[in-house]
């Protein structure tokens, strides 16, 4: 069960997926304002959602605005709706990172369902970082620092800003250097069991990490393609 935000200005969607959320057990707060929602999820009057869902068009103050702010100060799954399929790559990406996105008209089993998967990975990360020493263990490794407290990555000092999946991805690979990952695994590690086993969700997470990470030349290199197989985290040869 999750308390779950939910920022719409069509009064009937935003009702529909309330209710959805509601009979899967969840408690929600809805918004049919941007602005509105972006004070009370960025003010010292904050509210406390696990998951945020966000339409990418409002009138007042936009989905992608509230998605970059919200970003800045706090860690929450967010979810996007959006009509453009031309904006999915904007979304998902460098500049906004939200978790993911479910395009309009919006099918509320598929917006369910990948609620779902990101509320089990939430609540798998927390149960593993709780019960796993190893998951405190900061990676430092060559100019790159990756800190699973605070979940930060610096890259000779720089910060690396990383969406959860992300930082979830790089984490998993860094600290078990050299050691193959497959999608499959990825995907029901980082994603969970029943989310549809879509690999190529895992190609593209491992292309914008890549890409977060200074691009051919850099770290990026040290995240291996074993074609056919799946991923793996190299150590660089020297320690400089
Ligand atoms: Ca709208």
């Amino acid at each position: 069960m999750a308390h779950i935000v939910v920022v719409e200005d069509e009064k009937d969607l935003a009702y529909l997926i309330a209710r959805t959320l509601r009979d899967e057990g969840h408690t929600t707060e809805v918004f049919n304002h941007g602005r509105l929602a972006l004070d009370r999820l960025t003010n010292a009057s904050m509210i406390e959602p696990d998951l945020i869902v966000l339409d990418l068009m409002l009138p007042d103050v936009d989905g992608m605005t509230i998605c970059r702010r919200v970003r800045q100060e706090r860690i929450i799954p967010i979810v996007m709706l959006t009509a453009k399929s031309t904006e999915i790559d904007k979304v998902l990406g460098l500049e906004l990172g939200a978790d993911d996105y479910v395009t309009k008209p919006v099918s509320l089993r598929e917006l369910q369902a990948r609620i779902n998967a990101i509320l089990r990975r939430v609540e798998m990360m927390e149960s593993r970082s709780r019960t796993s020493d190893n998951a405190t263990t900061p990676i430092k490794d060559a100019g790159l620092s990756v800190d699973p407290v605070s979940r930060e990555v610096h890259i000779h000092g720089t910060e690396i800003l990383l969406t959860a999946r992300e930082f979830d991805l790089l984490y998993l690979l860094s600290s078990n250097p050299n050691r193959v990952f497959s999608r499959d695994y990825l995907l029901s590690r980082l994603w969970g069991d029943d989310y549809g086993g879509f690999e190529r969700t895992i190609d593209t997470h491992i292309q914008r990490l890549r890409r977060k990470l200074g691009g051919p030349g850099s770290v990026a290199d040290r995240i291996s393609t074993l074609w056919g197989v799946g991923y793996k985290y190299e150590r660089p040869d020297s320690d400089a």
